[in-house]
């Protein structure tokens, strides 16, 4: 895994409109594509911009390449390339329309530029729609957090990274107080709402660079890239607090939901960053044990 990892907080709404954009893109592009080889096939009206130095970016993919709504593939490494490959196969189209134009026979050489191009052009995009299909599936249904198999991965990655650069980060592992009782006094229906808005509060209170995962029914794992275990006790506190004070509605009462903590700072001793999740989990279990509603950081 490599730059990829920020994206990883995207919601599934967010990847299903995202594909839809990319489908869109690989759709213009096919359609440019097909109008450019009519034109010179049969000698007819060229495509709006073909000759512009800057044709790239007035091409209906460029639009979507250089404006807004492509920015969540900023930190895929074939969204990066795509930007010269598509600059060079707009370049080479040019050189060729620029022939057909003045009555020049045009350069195989130049047209084979241009077929390359246009191919690796469609391979990028096609690998950028692989790879939101393949995080769809890294989610769990329910909450639309990362499901356990894909934290899983993302922190045997991390782990290597930290082992070879040094890389600090800790984990913490939370658990609901007392589920079991918010599914037999309200019903199972409202315990699913609960999980829910845990989760939206888990999304919209911690950094971009954090990921969070449902590794079991009412237990979620949280990694925090390049902070300490204080500075992790600090902002697990805080979001221990404020959902203690978020009212959740079960559709017939609003109600409140505790959850304990249990941190720990990954060592560099550390086989595997399971060892330091094991950690964690045996500071939750002394957040339990303790009185629930409460942080613990291993030691
Ligand atoms: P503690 O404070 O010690 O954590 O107590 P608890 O009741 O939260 O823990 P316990 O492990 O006894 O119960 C967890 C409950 O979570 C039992 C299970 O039915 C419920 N649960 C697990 N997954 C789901 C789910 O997807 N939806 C709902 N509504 N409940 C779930
Ligand atoms: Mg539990
Ligand atoms: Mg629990």
């Amino acid at each position: 895994m490599s730059a990829d990892q920020h994206n990883y907080n995207l919601s599934p709404g967010e990847i299903r409109e995202t594909l839809l954009t990319l489908n869109h893109a690989i759709e213009n592009h096919r359609k440019w594509f097909d109008t450019l080889h009519r034109s010179i096939i049969f000698n007819q009206e060229f495509p709006k911009d073909i000759l512009d130095e800057l044709a790239h970016t007035k091409c209906q993919f460029g639009k979507w390449y250089y404006g807004n709504t492509s920015k969540t593939f900023k930190h895929y490494d074939e969204f990066t390339l795509l930007e010269a490959t598509h600059r060079y196969m707009h370049d080479n189209a040019r050189k060729l329309s620029h022939s057909f134009i003045n009555n020049e026979t045009p350069s195989i050489d130049i047209y084979n530029k241009f077929i390359s191009y246009q191919k690796e052009v469609i391979r990028l995009l096609q690998a950028l729609h692989d790879k939101l299909i393949n995080l769809s599936h890294g989610y769990d249904a329910l909450t639309g957090l990362l499901n356990r198999g894909f934290i899983t991965l993302m922190l045997d990655s991390l782990h290597e990274k930290s082992l070879r650069y040094k890389y600090l980060y800790s984990v913490a592992m939370l658990d609901a107080d007392y589920f079991k009782k918010i599914n037999d006094t309200h019903g199972h229906a409202a315990g699913d709402n609960v999980l829910k808005a845990i989760a939206n509060h888990l999304r919209t209170s911690l950094r971009k660079s954090d990921s969070v995962g449902r590794i079991g029914g009412e237990e979620f794992l949280v990694i925090l890239p390049e902070t300490n275990k204080e500075d992790a006790r600090f902002l697990l506190d805080k979001f221990r607090d404020s959902i203690s004070k978020l009212k959740i509605d079960t559709g017939s009462e609003m109600i409140n939901v505790t959850l304990s903590a249990g941190i720990s700072q990954v060592s560099q001793d550390d086989e595997d960053s399971w060892q330091a999740v094991k950690r964690a989990d045996y500071a939750l279990y002394r957040s339990k044990e303790n009185g629930r509603n409460r942080v613990t950081v291993a030691d």
